[in-house]
């Protein structure tokens, strides 16, 4: 077993490991090349009775764990959303382990609650997010979204669900078809029913029309249901879309209607003040959830949740166990009560580690390189023959196809299908797909920590070099 001794001088190993990983990650294929089953395959299907040495785990992790990842943090890593590291980031992270603290309440650290206070207070006015507003740090975006859609349900029942549960299911959610399922999710969840989350109709950038949501909820009002939220998107999942927070703001404070924001990769975009446009209107909002462990140099898990009224929160979620009541209860912010899980763990850290290495400036040059480098990337293949851009790009999100005029719709959704898989079993870059307007697309985000412009050329001259042995 490890002890102090041999700790420090593995440890030590270790972030030499670390180090030459990120100086040798484009050595490795970016998205797994295993087969399912494979990795279970080599590993033994009992834990050991006698403790193993930590030269023969850690040969395990690198002969068969490794080659099992995906790897996120390789500048060719292109799919989904990013999910961000950086240097800070994860000497944040390590120390975070190290102190393993569980910060549920101020008493148990109290440095952890006004780090996390503070983190809120810095991003509040570079965001353009208002002053009297307040935040804390969650887990995921699914997680403060659950708890904005549980505080609006708790708020328009007159905090009545959480006493006497639902005795009839009239509340209505709304969100356009293009946000993300984690919105589904949290209204089946807190209980008002799948069939009372209402989707509305989205114009051409897929953004929602604020004149369809206006007649659904007053068709809903006449009906006899009872509007509770709405979420509006800013940087939907699939091409970026950006609902129009304004015109949505003033119908919600109108209808007396809870607005959520799920900012979730865009939000980030927020740093730039030619961004805060995203945003105008946001006084009319109750809250915004953005992920810094998508696009801000943030590892995974580290979720920000900005929210206008803190009592509706915390009455929805405050549950006082003998165990926790303290004597600093009140003057301090516990923020077990600012959520669903009681426990927490200190990412407030990795994200001050982050903007203090990166300075405000140097967050902001990489998030404009970024959009640079997408911008170049679309114009790239608007040139080039036989491909489009098959919707207008925003920030650093490309949604193109390959297009041959003489084939049908569907050839072209099977042939760009195929194009995908054959760029991702390279292994020299990884990408993702969506649908637009029933188009098969590839989607390639250009938000990697360290990408640069050369790792972009390459994978534009990947994809039409794949592309050529297709046609
Ligand atoms: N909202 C949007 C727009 C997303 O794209 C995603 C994930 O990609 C989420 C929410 C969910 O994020 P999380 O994994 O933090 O729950």
């Amino acid at each position: 077993m490890l002890d102090n001794k041999s700790f420090r001088e593995e440890a030590h190993k270790l972030v030499d490991w670390m180090a030459d990983f990120y100086e040798n990650i484009e050595k490795y294929p970016v998205k797994s090349q295993m087969s399912p089953g494979e990795v279970l395959q080599k590993l033994p299907r009992h834990p050991p009775a006698q403790g193993e040495d930590f030269s023969k785990i850690f040969a395990d992790f690198e002969n068969i764990i490794l080659p099992g990842m995906t790897h996120w943090q390789s500048p060719n890593f292109h799919a989904y959303f990013p999910g961000n590291s950086s240097y800070p980031s994860v000497l944040g992270e390590m120390l975070t382990a190290t102190l393993g603290a569980q910060c549920m309440i101020w008493e148990t650290s109290p440095a952890a609650a006004e780090l996390e206070e503070l983190m809120i207070n810095w991003l509040k006015p570079i965001m353009n997010i208002p002053d009297n507003w307040t935040g804390c740090i969650q887990d995921t975006a699914s997680t403060a979204t659950l708890a904005a859609l549980i505080s609006a349900r708790e708020k328009k029942t007159d905090w009545s669900v959480n006493k006497n549960g639902f005795d009839s299911n009239k509340l209505r959610f709304y969100c356009s078809s293009e946000t993300h399922s984690s919105i589904d999710k949290a209204v089946k969840i807190l209980g008002a029913g799948a069939g009372n989350l209402v989707k509305v109709p989205v114009d051409e950038r897929l953004a929602i029309i604020p004149g369809k949501l206006e007649e659904l909820i007053i068709k809903d009002l006449e009906d006899g249901y009872v509007p509770c939220a709405v979420v509006a998107a800013v940087g939907t999942t699939g091409t970026l879309a950006v609902d129009p927070v304004d015109a949505i703001g003033h119908m919600c404070k109108q209808y007396d209607i809870w607005l959520h924001i799920d900012a979730a990769y865009a939000g980030t975009a927020l740093m730039l003040p030619e961004y805060h446009h995203f945003i105008d209107g946001i006084s009319n909002a109750d809250s915004l959830v953005f992920n810094p462990h998508k696009w801000m140099f943030t590892n995974f898990d580290c979720t920000v949740y900005f929210i206008k009224d803190e009592k509706a929160l915390t009455n929805t979620f405050e549950i006082l166990p003998e165990y926790l009541k303290t004597s600093t209860r009140g003057q301090v912010k516990d923020y077990r009560d600012w959520g669903v899980p009681l426990g927490r763990r200190f990412r407030a850290l990795k994200l001050w580690f982050v903007i203090r290495d990166f300075g405000i400036e140097g967050i902001q040059k990489r998030l404009r390189e970024h959009i640079g480098y997408a911008d170049w990337f679309g114009q790239q293949v608007t040139k080039a023959k036989d491909y489009e851009v098959v919707i207008d790009p925003i920030l650093n999100v490309v949604c193109f196809r390959y297009v041959n005029t003489d084939m049908s719709e569907e050839k072209l959704n099977e042939l760009n299908a195929e194009l995908l898989a054959a760029i991702n079993s390279s292994g020299e870059a990884y990408l993702s797909h969506t649908k637009v307007n029933g188009k098969y697309s590839l989607r390639m985000v250009i938000g990697q920590t360290y990408v640069q412009k050369k790792h972009i050329e390459k994978v534009w001259n990947l994809i039409q070099q794949k592309a050529s042995t297709l046609t």
